[in-house]
């Protein structure tokens, strides 16, 4: 996926999860980090290394679980991050790892959409051996699949929220 596309899917469904607007765009930024590891754009990746390491989810989701873990021992849930900023000075452990777990919840979603857009590794950081192509990167299906949930999303304000 492009990484506008990443950034507006991330961004969304982390809002309809978690109703956090700040965690939502943190998340936002944190979904291109995956690529953005390996170069600047697409067109500098090293196609013998694109995917690999860098889209291992271990990296990722094992430190977000360490900092989801202190979350719910501290708060019993995750912290609403505008709240946080009033109390920032005694609440700064909480603020950094809030923002950390929104940061790489992001990362993880990259991976979930790269999954569906090819393959990246599963158990072995340097086989890619998980995932199936349901949409080609850049084509008509990836923007039509980014439009559906822009519309998706505004209807979801507009009605239910
Ligand atoms: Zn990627």
């Amino acid at each position: 996926m492009k990484w506008f596309s990443h950034k507006i899917i991330t961004g969304i469904s982390v809002y309809c999860i978690s109703g956090d607007p700040v965690g939502a765009v943190i998340s936002a930024l944190g979904s291109i980090i995956p690529d953005k590891i390996e170069g600047q754009d697409y067109k500098n990746f090293n196609r013998q290394t694109h995917r690999k390491i860098s889209h291992w989810f271990v990296l990722y989701a094992v430190p977000m679980l360490g900092f989801f873990s202190y979350l719910c021992c501290k708060r019993g849930k995750i912290p609403y991050l505008p709240n946080l900023y009033s109390s920032f000075l005694s609440n700064q452990a909480l603020l950094i790892s809030t923002i950390f777990f929104y940061f790489l919840l992001g990362c993880v979603f990259h991976l979930i959409e790269d999954s569906i857009t090819g393959k990246i590794p599963l158990l072995n950081p340097h086989k890619k051996d998980f995932g199936m192509k349901l949409i080609r990167v850049g084509s008509f299906y990836e923007y039509l699949t980014t439009s559906f949930f822009v519309f998706a999303f505004l209807l979801w304000v507009k009605f239910v929220h």
